[in-house]
């Protein structure tokens, strides 16, 4: 069975002991190669770090093994199976911006996502630019939250793609260059925050062009799903990049359990174990719930616990 290869980074390919002038040394980078995958071997993903095989005479590789991955985002597909989307990834940028105004939910709900994979968190508030004439979220207020709860945040603008020589319009870059140097890096947020915008103006043009696109379709099914794994160092595919995949986007939830989710909320879970019932759901009605207590304190905020309380109904409410 041939499967595409699903933008992984190569190691090298074995050496064959009586090889005298290994034809890979021939390899480029950018090469694309279908490979073989082994039967026992994980479905792979974007970033997935794997040691191959090429044969020269049939023009396929063969994947042999993958290297233990340090952090894996999985998400179920539309048969409710669960799929790899990217492994291997060190920082998932929350990415909004003061127009559209930013969802407070949605960041939750990404801060979930990266306890449960592993991935370490940076939020990243876009279009700084446009702080003043933001409407409805104080998006200030918003990262002073997050800040108190100990996550890190820039603050970014980019210009639009085509104007991406003027840096003078560009604000933040190398603050979240520092931040992302040498690392995989996946970019998440709702549509028209300025991701595509941000990969743009961070990888150098002979970096883009090195797009190893990843399809993963299969025969019958109408839906193909492309992840890029960008380089920052096109020669040296190991000094991080920007995994680009849809499957970030619209990201479900529903294969994580209420101890997942509560895990995601740091600084409820120690909380969550206070509560006068041991499966308490922490709506506002519960009775003897640690939570609305906090509330009630002002030690925690009251839509941190509403958020909390709706992820977990989602993933209750199981579409299958
Ligand atoms: P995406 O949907 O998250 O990939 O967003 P895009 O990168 O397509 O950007 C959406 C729009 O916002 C485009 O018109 C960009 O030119 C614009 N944009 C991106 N970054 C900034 C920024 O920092 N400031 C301002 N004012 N506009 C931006
Ligand atoms: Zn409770």
């Amino acid at each position: 069975q041939v499967t595409s290869l699903p933008a992984v980074i190569p190691v090298q390919p074995e050496i064959a002991p009586d090889d005298p002038e290994p034809f890979w040394q021939e390899l480029t980078l950018g090469d694309i190669w279908r490979c073989h995958v082994r039967t026992n071997l994980p479905m792979l993903a974007a970033g997935d770090q794997v040691r191959w095989s090429a044969d020269p005479n049939t023009g396929f590789g063969r994947i042999e093994s993958v290297k233990p991955r340090t952090s894996l985002i999985s998400r179920p597909d539309r048969y409710h199976k669960l799929k790899p989307v990217a492994a291997n990834v060190d920082i998932l940028a929350i990415v909004f911006a003061p127009l559209p105004a930013a969802a407070p939910t949605l960041i939750d709900r990404y801060l979930v996502v990266c306890h449960h994979a592993g991935v370490k968190p940076l939020l990243v508030l876009n279009k700084a630019d446009l702080l003043a004439q933001e409407n409805g979220v104080d998006t200030n207020e918003l990262l002073a939250q997050y800040a108190a709860l100990g996550y890190e945040s820039v603050l970014t603008s980019v210009d639009c793609p085509e104007n991406v020589a003027d840096s003078d319009k560009q604000e933040g870059l190398d603050e979240l260059k520092r931040y992302i140097d040498k690392k995989l890096v996946i970019f998440a947020g709702q549509s028209g925050v300025g991701k595509s915008s941000l990969i743009n103006a961070l990888l150098p043009e002979s970096a883009q062009s090195v797009n190893i696109i990843s399809e993963n379709s299969k025969l019958g099914q109408h839906t193909t799903t492309t992840s890029r794994l960008l380089p920052f160092n096109p020669d040296d595919l190991t000094q991080g990049g920007i995994v680009d995949t849809p499957g970030i986007r619209e990201y479900g939830i529903w294969h994580l359990t209420p101890d997942d989710i509560i895990s995601g909320f740091v600084e409820l879970a120690p909380l969550a174990g206070d509560c006068q019932f041991r499966d308490c759901r922490h709506t506002h009605n519960s009775k003897g719930c640690a939570l609305w207590q906090a509330v009630a304190d002002g030690v925690v905020l009251q839509r941190r616990v509403e958020n909390l309380v709706t992820l977990r109904e989602e993933a209750d409410t199981k579409p299958y």
